[in-house]
């Protein structure tokens, strides 16, 4: 597991907490959808919550509006090859985001999209990751 520990701040009230796990979602991609590459407004649970999946890093992914409403309840890797941007890296990436290898993701998502930048200062960009 290559998590970074500011993901869980376990001694902060649950609400803050919450807020900021969403943010570093987001930041582990510079904000970026995991599907499509386009900003990512939302926090997508891969395993849908309906079927069990859980509030955790490796079952929540950064998505777009559209890439998270039209995936939906559907399995993601089987939602996502059915898509006309799908990119296999893309794919690598989510499926080592699913197994907690974020650091891997990250590399994988890059080499995807040359354009990928990591914002650098995150701490200071207070936009509005609470969409969803
Ligand atoms: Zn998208």
């Amino acid at each position: 597991m290559h998590i970074n520990d500011a993901v869980f701040l376990e001694d902060l009230c649950p609400k803050f907490r919450l807020r900021q796990w969403r943010k570093s979602i987001h930041r582990f991609t510079g904000k970026s959808c995991i599907y499509c590459g386009k900003p990512s407004e939302s926090i997508d649970h891969v395993l849908p919550r309906s079927q069990g999946g859980l509030s955790i890093t490796e079952n929540c992914v950064p998505a777009c509006l559209s890439c998270n409403g039209d995936k939906s309840d559907k399995n993601a890797l089987y939602w996502y090859r059915r898509q006309k941007f799908y990119d296999p890296r893309r794919a690598m990436a989510i499926r080592a985001w699913l197994e907690g290898d974020l650091r891997l993701a990250i590399r994988l998502l890059q080499w995807a999209n040359p354009n990928f930048k990591i914002n650098k200062n995150y701490d200071t960009d207070e936009s509005n990751l609470e969409a969803a």
